[in-house]
């Protein structure tokens, strides 16, 4: 059951689960608001994020998929890293009824969106897809991280880059550890919450797979993809040994 309406999670920060588990969150600042991807885009969003503020809506993606850009029609302009973008055309070529925004704009690390007492920045973390971003509300210490990190992180797709990257945005996260309480993911009930532990023992995992000193076990996604997935203490990932 999705909770079709964004529901406040901390002062600021509201989340909106469309249709079970896909999680669209929305922070809110003194002059403006950010809109972190639009899920599958069966809910008119822009009605949804009125019931809640009336301050101007930024739409950023956090990747390229389908259930975190399926809305991005809705908008006017939506922003993502510049990598994503084939996804895009993959997504347009696949599924007839996907529109994009009237226009895409790139971010890239390092970039902010300061929304009036709350800066957000661009935290790259490629890897899930080449242009994963995470999105690091500064004042708030928190991290919404889409699906760059998280207890099983799909690594075994066609556009999912390699272990060595991935372990390489995993450290980048584990470096920024300062500077956030916790993450927030995409998916889960109100998006899974994890502290920079996990970043830390997917890179250690990720590093043994790559080097051959670790394997996995064949195991089937719940979408039924075909991959390779290694669990330890409940953190892994699934990955396509054909690639590394
Ligand atoms: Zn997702
Ligand atoms: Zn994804």
């Amino acid at each position: 059951m999705g909770i079709n309406h964004f529901t406040e999670k901390i002062p600021g920060l509201y989340y909106l689960n469309e249709g079970g588990s896909d999680i669209i969150w929305l922070l809110v600042g003194a002059e403006k608001a950010l809109l972190v991807d639009t899920g599958f885009g069966r809910l008119d969003l822009k009605a949804e994020a009125a019931k809640v503020t009336d301050r101007e809506l930024i739409l950023v993606n956090t990747h390229m998929h389908p259930d975190h850009a399926g809305g991005n029609g809705q908008f006017e302009i939506a922003c993502c890293a510049a990598a994503d973008l084939p996804l895009m055309a993959g997504m347009k070529k696949r599924m007839p009824e996907f529109t994009e925004a009237q226009h895409t704009l790139t971010v890239e690390e390092g970039d902010t969106f300061d929304l009036g007492g709350a800066t957000v920045e661009v935290i790259a973390v490629p890897g899930h897809t080449p242009g994963s971003i995470g999105l690091l509300w500064r004042e708030a210490r928190i991290l919404l991280i889409g699906d760059a990190c998280n207890q099983q992180v799909w690594m075994h797709l066609e556009h999912s880059l390699p272990l060595t990257v991935f372990a390489g945005s995993m450290q980048k996260l584990v470096d920024r550890a300062g500077d956030y309480d916790c993450m927030y993911t995409s998916h889960g009930e109100s998006g899974m919450r994890y502290t920079a532990e996990t970043p830390r023992a997917l890179r250690r995992l990720a590093l043994a797979v790559a080097a051959g000193q670790k394997h996995g076990e064949p195991a089937t996604t719940h979408l039924g993809h075909k991959a390779m997935l290694i669990m330890e203490d409940g953190v892994g990932f699934y990955y396509d040994p054909e690639k590394e």
